[in-house]
């Protein structure tokens, strides 16, 4: 490996690997030192219950100056590079200093944790030890699974999980409904709250079949008693539709974007995106 990370220009059968090599490893070794030196941001989006248009809670989700159309690659990234559980472990640090910063009251926190981190203990036992200190910031705390990488072995994930909700941390299901394995995850993990993808939320108003699977998922969901709460809201009309359908809380454009800062007070009159407009997430 050494040999083919040196950049020494000479003419070399093994170029194009060898180049593809230098990349990864300069970009894993980068990832590294960010995650270490924590230099990368955490950002906050209002989620809103919707009957009453206050906000809820906050969900933290990862910026990196160097990228601005959304961490979904640095996740990829840290998932491949087996980073991720310290990077979720990273988020989870800043996110609870923030909580605990002079004048920040009481504020609830969404935070994510890829499947990934669920595969050994470490995870867990970090969480709880970093809140080891307040019973009553557990209860403030929201940990969203996703499912981008599968969780290979569900019982053991879930017996993590039982050991969060134990403490009063509540588990959700993020982006329900966008993968082949939602419905394997509400069947097997026990969870306080589903988060309907936005994929089954954007269109609401005019995707019918949309419709259809969406007041199946919130009949379910209401059925086990679970909390739903729905992503990528970027009209009143969808806003319109949720609560019809009882859907009880709500995040997206609408209400407000991730911001520096968690802003309990929404913009009265947030900009609504026109349809057909292309841009960034975040
Ligand atoms: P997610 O957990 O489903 O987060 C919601 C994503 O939807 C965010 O993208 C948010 O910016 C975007 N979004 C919110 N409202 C709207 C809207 O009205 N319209 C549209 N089009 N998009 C909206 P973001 O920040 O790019 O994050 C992408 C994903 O990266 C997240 O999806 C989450 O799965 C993952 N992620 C973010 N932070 C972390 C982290 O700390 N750890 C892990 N494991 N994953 C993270
Ligand atoms: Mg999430
Ligand atoms: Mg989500
Ligand atoms: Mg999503």
């Amino acid at each position: 490996i050494e040999g083919c990370l040196k950049d020494d220009g000479l003419a070399n059968p093994q170029i194009a690997f060898s180049d593809s090599l230098k990349r990864t490893f300069r970009d894993a070794e980068a990832f590294r030192s960010v995650v270490k030196s924590r230099e990368f941001q955490v950002h906050y989006q209002p989620i809103v219950h919707l009957a009453s248009r206050s906000v809820h809670h906050f969900e933290a989700l990862a910026r990196f100056s160097s990228n601005n159309n959304g961490p979904a690659n640095a996740i990829r990234m840290a998932e491949e590079l087996d980073l991720i559980e310290s990077f979720d472990l990273a988020v989870a640090e800043k996110v609870l200093k923030r909580m605990r910063a002079p004048g920040a009251g009481l504020l609830k926190m969404a935070i994510n944790v890829s499947g990934s981190s669920l595969g050994d203990d470490t995870y867990v036992e970090q969480l709880l030890h970093m809140t080891a200190g307040s019973p009553a910031e557990r209860k403030r705390l929201i940990v969203e699974v996703t499912e981008t990488s599968a969780l290979a072995d569900i019982e053991a994930a879930n017996r993590r999980l039982a050991a969060l909700r134990e403490t009063g941390i509540k588990v959700c299901i993020d982006d329900f409904g966008s993968g082949a394995a939602s419905y394997d995850y509400l069947r097997k993990l026990t969870v306080d709250a589903v988060k309907i993808d936005g994929s089954l939320v954007r269109d609401l108003e005019t995707d019918e079949l949309g419709r259809d699977l969406l007041r199946n998922i919130v009949e379910l969901c209401r059925s086990m008693k679970l909390e739903t709460i729905a992503e990528m809201i970027e009209t009143e009309g969808v806003v319109t539709e949720l609560k019809a359908l009882g859907v009880e809380y709500g995040q997206g454009w609408l209400f407000g974007r991730a911001e520096a800062e968690p802003r309990t007070q929404l913009a009265s009159a947030a900009p609504v995106r026109r349809r057909g407009a292309v841009e960034a997430w975040g």
